[in-house]
């Protein structure tokens, strides 16, 4: 089964010629270093002496990476792509917040995403990231085992372990899958051992709950065999989005900063591999296993063409593998050519 990526007519059909003049415009942009520095410069210069630029970020750089500040603002996106069969995920994407108040806030508006997929066909899930909803160092000192907390500590981690709970149940009760990002490393236990949990509480009888799995980590591979192998003693199904990884250069600079081993594989070859891997793993036990995957890569996109019609799974049925290849950056959508 051949894909075809380079149908730009399908690709960007949901764009007109002024959108894609501007997001041309703004890659050039952004791809010129100087050009980034200065302009970084220029905004934190005009934030300090508070001249109004709100505006003009709004309807460039926001406009061409967010759909809105808040649900209402994305309405007419959402309409949009939906119109030309691309569903949406509403991701709040607030982080660094500290106060107890703050991120039960967060929590709220995480949710009212949730009821907003379970009132749209536009948007097939729902999605939140771990640091929106608890401070980072609790997540961070929890790494290594709760042991180490102290009792002000454990009951913020209660607390966090509380969010995840209400929100999970908010998606499992409006039947919406949701998906759990991954992030740091340094975090990333304290993450997997809370959606450990909510896997095992919400997805009993169908997948519910996503972890996300970075394939760019080399010790990972192991970590979806062993979550497997813990699903299956324990009666859950496993729902795993698999990335590449976002954090390529702050995990490495940490690593050598700290004089520890660098959790990222050495080569870009090592980490598509593991990633191959990981999609091949996951179709072959998708009685047991939901995938999303979330790439943009070509040649990842056809493995997993290739693996649903080796596997026999339907392309266009009521499967449990979202194929999640259409990003703001560059839209894509399958082309299967029989
Ligand atoms: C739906 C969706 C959800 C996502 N959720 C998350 C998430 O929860 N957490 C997260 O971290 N990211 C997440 N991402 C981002 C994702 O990790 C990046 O989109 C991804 O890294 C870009 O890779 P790609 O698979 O599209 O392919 P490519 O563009 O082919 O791969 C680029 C990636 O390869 C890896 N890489 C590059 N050079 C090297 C090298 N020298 N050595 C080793 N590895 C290398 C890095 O991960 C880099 O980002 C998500 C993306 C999507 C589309």
């Amino acid at each position: 089964m051949a894909l075809k990526f380079d149908n730009t007519e399908i690709a960007f059909k949901s764009k007109s010629s002024h959108d894609l003049k501007r997001a041309k415009l703004l890659f050039n942009m952004v791809s010129n270093s100087s050009m980034v520095r200065i302009g970084r410069w220029l905004t934190d210069v005009a934030f300090s002496i508070q001249l109004p630029i709100k505006g003009i970020i709004k309807s460039t750089i926001f406009k061409q990476f967010c759909g809105g500040e808040n649900i209402k603002e994305c309405e007419k996106t959402i309409t949009t792509l939906n119109k030309y069969g691309v569903g949406t995920i509403l991701d709040y994407s607030v982080e660094g917040k500290e106060r107890e108040d703050d991120l039960d806030s967060t929590v709220l508006e995480i949710i009212a995403t949730i009821e907003k997929a379970d009132s749209s066909m536009a948007i097939p899930f729902s999605v939140f990231k771990p640091t929106g909803i608890a401070q980072f160092s609790i997540l961070e000192n929890a790494n290594e085992g709760l042991n180490k907390l102290t009792e002000k500590e454990l009951k913020a981690y209660n607390n966090v372990t509380e969010r995840f709970d209400a929100i999970c149940k908010a998606a499992y009760e409006l039947d919406v899958p949701l998906f759990i990002d991954a992030e740091d490393s340094w975090i990333q236990n304290t993450i997997d051992r809370l959606c450990e949990k909510m896997m095992f509480k919400y997805n009993t009888e169908k997948v519910i709950i996503y972890t996300t799995i970075q394939c760019y980590r080399w010790d990972r591979l192991d970590y979806l065999k062993g979550l497997h192998k813990k699903a299956k003693e324990n009666n859950f199904k496993i729902g795993v989005k698999l990335v590449r990884g976002a954090y390529m250069e702050k995990e490495r600079e940490r690593a050598t900063e700290m004089g520890y081993k660098d959790p990222i594989h050495i080569t870009k070859e090592a980490t598509d591999n593991d990633y191959d891997l990981a999609l091949e793993y996951c179709v072959e036990n998708l009685e047991d296993i939901s995938i999303c995957a979330g790439t943009h890569n070509e040649d990842s996109s056809q493995f997993l063409a290739n693996l649903m019609l080796k596997n026999g799974v339907e392309k266009n049925g009521s499967t449990n593998i979202f194929c999640s290849i259409v990003g703001n950056e560059r839209s894509y959508k399958f082309q299967f050519i029989e």
